[in-house]
């Protein structure tokens, strides 16, 4: 664990350096607030601070003023180590947002268990933000494949239209659908028939983009974003796909399946001003039922 000492005083620093290290913490100093300030912009930086109060620069006070209003996340715990003493010093730094207040010369044993409270702080809120961001996954995820679900896809469809009338560039749409997967779970079940559909999305990972956003939009149909693609890069990745499926068994615990996907693309441009995601997946839609009733395996693109 990595905790910042601020404190302009070099025998200080040295005193609470050594204490510090013998209690097993990774120490980083800095000596006044505008030095701390830039160690705090920085990644991976500490989640624990003892301040000093007095100090040129920029004083403790200052400093936490603006760690409160400039930092949300993770919290920086905060400990206000200071000669001051009494109540209304107490009172001052607590209110511009120390979470503790120790008087120097400090007790040791005192510093040792106000910091393992700070710890257990820093300790809760990062279960809490674990817990939020694997709730914020499942939200907009599907549980079986990993992509992105029904509604973010929406949402994200929405985004890239208006990114890409911003950016005066196209946007692409790929719909995809495997084809005669019914018959697949029926002569091997729904397992065999899930890992089909797990392969089907790291194929679809492996041949777009890291910024193309790919999607289970139902069963097994799923749809790709291609951003700042028209028609001709929307045929080619379609294609790519198509082809890398059609020519590379699914390997399943029931053996290899052969499968094919019919795909249904469009694309939207800039001057397409109305457009709405809803147009989108409509043309997508209809563009792989022609790529269905054309005999499937295949690629349709409708504008
Ligand atoms: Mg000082």
């Amino acid at each position: 664990m990595k905790i910042l000492v601020v404190d302009d005083s070099e025998m200080t620093r040295l005193i609470l350096q050594g204490r510090l290290g013998q209690w097993g913490y990774e120490v980083i100093n800095a000596c006044d607030g505008q030095e701390a300030w830039e160690i705090l912009q920085k990644k991976g930086r500490p989640r624990i601070a003892l301040i000093d109060w007095m100090m040129p620069n920029m004083n403790g006070i200052e400093l936490l003023e603006k760690i409160r209003q400039y930092i949300k996340e993770p919290y920086i715990y905060t400990i206000l180590l200071t000669a001051k003493k009494g109540k209304e010093h107490l009172l001052e730094a607590m209110t511009a947002g120390a979470d503790d207040f120790i008087s120097k010369p400090f007790d040791p044993h005192i510093l040792k268990v106000r910091l393992r409270a700070g710890i257990r702080i820093t300790k809760l809120q990062e279960e809490l933000i674990a817990a939020r961001e694997e709730l914020r996954i499942q939200a907009t995820h599907d549980s079986l494949t990993q992509l992105f679900n029904r509604s973010a896809l929406v949402d994200m469809i929405t985004r890239e239209i208006s990114r890409s009338q911003r950016d005066n560039s196209s946007v692409g749409i790929l719909m995809i659908d495997i084809d005669h997967f019914k018959s697949i779970n029926d002569t091997y079940g729904h397992l065999v028939g899930d890992q089909v559909l797990i392969q089907l999305a790291q194929r679809m990972k492996t041949c777009t983009r890291q910024y193309d956003a790919i999607g289970r939009y139902g069963g097994e149909e799923f749809i790709i974003i291609l951003p700042q693609c028209g028609e001709q890069e929307v045929l080619s990745v379609a294609e790519r796909l198509r082809k890398s499926i059609c020519s590379n068994a699914f390997e399943t615990t029931s053996g290899p399946i052969n499968a094919s996907i019919s795909l249904g693309a469009t694309w939207v441009t800039p001057s397409e001003q109305d457009c709405q995601e809803e147009d989108l997946i409509r043309i997508a839609d209809k563009a792989l039922y022609q790529a269905k009733n054309n005999g499937r395996n295949c690629t349709i693109i409708f504008t």
